[in-house]
């Protein structure tokens, strides 16, 4: 996080909806208000990338755009994992593989022959978790010279405890997700007892410092509380590198950012996000103003993908994806104010709503891309999937 964007946004505790982002002062279209990177994050083996896992980075969620010669396959661990170098290959062994690998073997078969990659892609990211809790808790006791161990991407100022203090909708979850949320629990649990807390034994601190918040019941319990968390408060890492531009975006990772977890949804959001890649790897997300937003407003996001929450998409489509994925009922100013067929009764909302989805949403010649500030602030807005360039010039004055 920059301390420039530190000071556009500040977290108010909302009676109801719980910790919110708020403008702490005016926030110009295009600006940077929020850079973060992830806490732990994976590639995908879900959806497209069953056949595609070897192109991101195992220790970095760098995309391997150009594979020159044959990928660098991890030489110890599964043969299905990838690096962009050996360097990052040893880093990875080091903090998580060495670890991960013996365990679930299994999870790192081909991923086509999975019955359900989507559930391997959380445990294998909630293992990494645990693990890097383990390092937390090694690191600490070594005092403050111990070089932290966690992945280059990874946000060195987030914690264990701070996954553990996301919120969840378990009592809202269908019962059908749970009933594979709780086979994934015991997994996790073993996990715990038969590789963290051994390790955290041989090196003397005891296995009840691992949880930062009080423990009510059994480890499958924290488990199964800590998938439930992490459900509502993943964002998957998208690029249109497979599929192409005319296709749906692509998941290639999936990510936990704990800083990132408190930008509520609208329909007609304020905030709009990307992903860079930088030296240190993949993954480091950007929020930026969709347009002029005044000092004391929400900041708010879309959940619903952007390609299909243009002014076309209709309220009950949304609705029902939010419900699904994220347990809510929108009652979204944008969702209040319009009906099932999408007229609006709120017409300047409307008009502003289309004029911010014809910057954002690319849509040339059918590309289903969004665009982003080409560097931070700028009003030239490059596409993600084409590198289409609208300029978004400033948004009309009083808004
Ligand atoms: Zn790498
Ligand atoms: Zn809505
Ligand atoms: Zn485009």
């Amino acid at each position: 996080m920059s301390s420039a964007a530190d000071a556009a946004v500040k977290i108010v505790v909302h009676p109801v909806k719980g910790r919110c982002y708020y403008a702490t002062r005016p926030i110009r279209i295009s600006e940077t208000v929020l850079q973060t990177r992830p806490f732990i994050g994976v590639p995908a083996y879900n959806g497209i990338m069953k056949e595609h896992c070897e192109r991101v980075c195992m220790g970095c969620l760098r995309w391997l755009d150009h594979p020159v010669g044959e990928p660098i396959r991890s030489a110890l661990g599964s043969p299905f994992h990838v690096y962009c170098s050996r360097e990052c290959e040893a880093r990875d062994w080091e903090c998580y593989h060495r670890f991960e690998y013996p365990f679930f073997k299994d999870l790192f078969q081909p991923p086509a022959s999975l019955a359900s990659a989507y559930h391997v892609d959380y445990i294998r990211l909630l293992s990494r978790a645990m693990l890097r809790r383990l390092w937390e808790l090694v690191d600490s006791q070594a005092g403050t010279s111990a070089p932290r161990r966690h992945g280059p991407h990874e946000d060195p100022h987030t914690s264990f405890a701070s996954l553990e203090n996301l919120c969840s909708n378990e009592s809202s979850t269908e019962p059908e997700a749970l009933a594979a949320f709780k086979k994934s629990a015991a997994i996790l649990e073993a996990f715990l007892t038969k590789v963290v807390h051994p390790e955290l034994e041989s090196r003397g601190i005891p296995f009840s410092e691992f949880w930062t918040t009080p423990v009510n019941g059994t480890l499958y319990d924290k488990a199964l509380e800590l998938i439930c968390k992490e459900e509502v408060n993943v964002f998957g890492l998208y690029n249109f590198k497979i599929g192409g531009i005319h296709s749906e975006r692509q998941c290639y990772a999936s990510a936990v950012y704990t800083t990132a977890v408190f930008f509520n949804h609208s329909c007609a959001p304020n905030v709009g996000h990307h992903y860079i890649e930088t030296a240190e790897g993949g993954g480091l997300m950007t929020f930026f103003a969709l347009r002029d937003i005044q000092e004391g407003e929400e900041l708010l996001i879309s959940y619903v993908p952007l390609s299909t929450s243009s002014g076309t998409n209709p309220r009950a489509n949304r609705r029902a994806f939010l419900k699904h994925y994220f347990q809510f009922d929108c009652d979204c100013a944008r969702c209040e104010s319009e009906d099932d067929s999408a007229v609006n009764s709120n017409q300047a909302a409307a008009q502003e709503w289309r004029r911010i989805c014809e910057a954002y949403i690319c849509g040339i010649d059918s590309c289903r891309g969004w665009r982003a500030p080409r560097t931070p602030g700028s009003l030239e807005w490059v596409c993600v999937a084409c590198g289409g360039v609208v300029s978004v010039g400033q948004s009309p004055a009083g808004h």
